[in-house]
């Protein structure tokens, strides 16, 4: 089998910040436009929260979760132009993302077992990366996950801002209850890691008066100046 483990160690770029911030599509654009690799930790909370679902677990039952995670059998790719998501043969690109998933992964998220399995996870993914860097997006990969990384980023907006986003890429749903919806897994996420304030090091882009290509450029200049790429 080839190794397709890089030889010198990929340069982490670490975003973090609240729903509707655009985190992932400006993480994912970012990438593109370096020719790097692009992960969604929060695809892995939302795939192992489907899968606990689909056992017909109860999510908040977190011994049940803890003893669920040694049959998850989780992949991701990290092409940004591109990437799947598997649980087992189950392709859970398209079925992580019902509303019935994301209201239940924060329950998921706050269980201590949960985070420690993932976080060894996305280290994992991050060390097997076959290319110069990849950006890895979610709550907490500035503080936990890649607290060393020699990028770190956290991405906010103002929250009418980001329920605005939001709703507008949720067409069919009313604004009002998107709003309530983020407003509340936001403050549920919020209790477990805070991607509200950047922890030292870290620098904020804050994206309410840009647009979405000044906000990738406003990556990009954040990851050059720090990465001299
Ligand atoms: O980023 P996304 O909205 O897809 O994340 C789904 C959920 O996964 C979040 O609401 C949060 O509960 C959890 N998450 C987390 N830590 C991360 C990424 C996501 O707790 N690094």
């Amino acid at each position: 089998m080839t190794d397709h483990t890089n030889t010198s160690t990929p340069v982490v770029v670490a975003v973090d910040g609240p729903a509707g911030s655009g985190k992932s599509s400006v993480s994912k654009a970012a990438a593109a436009r370096l020719h790097w690799a692009y992960l969604d930790t929060g695809a892995a909370y939302r795939a192992l929260s489907w899968y606990v679902l689909q056992r017909q677990l109860d999510p908040t039952d977190s011994s049940a979760v803890v003893d669920s995670l040694p049959d998850f059998d989780y992949r991701i790719g990290t092409d940004p132009a591109s990437y799947q998501v598997f649980v087992g043969d189950r392709d859970v690109t398209e079925p992580i993302r019902t509303p019935e998933v994301t209201a239940a992964v924060s329950a998921i998220a706050r269980v201590p077992e949960v985070r420690s399995f993932l976080t060894e996870l996305f280290r994992d993914i991050i060390r097997r990366t076959d290319r110069d860097g990849i950006v890895v997006e979610g709550r907490d990969i500035t503080t936990v996950v890649c607290p060393d990384a020699p990028v770190r980023i956290l991405l906010t907006a103002d929250e009418a801002v980001r329920m605005a986003r939001r709703a507008a890429e949720l067409a069919d749903h009313s604004a009002a209850h998107v709003g309530e919806a983020l407003r509340r897994r936001d403050a549920a996420d919020a209790r477990v890691v805070d991607f509200m304030n950047a922890a030292d090091g870290v620098t904020t882009v804050d994206s309410t008066d840009l647009d979405f290509d000044q906000t990738v450029d406003a990556v990009i200049q954040v990851v050059q100046k720090a990465a001299h790429v």
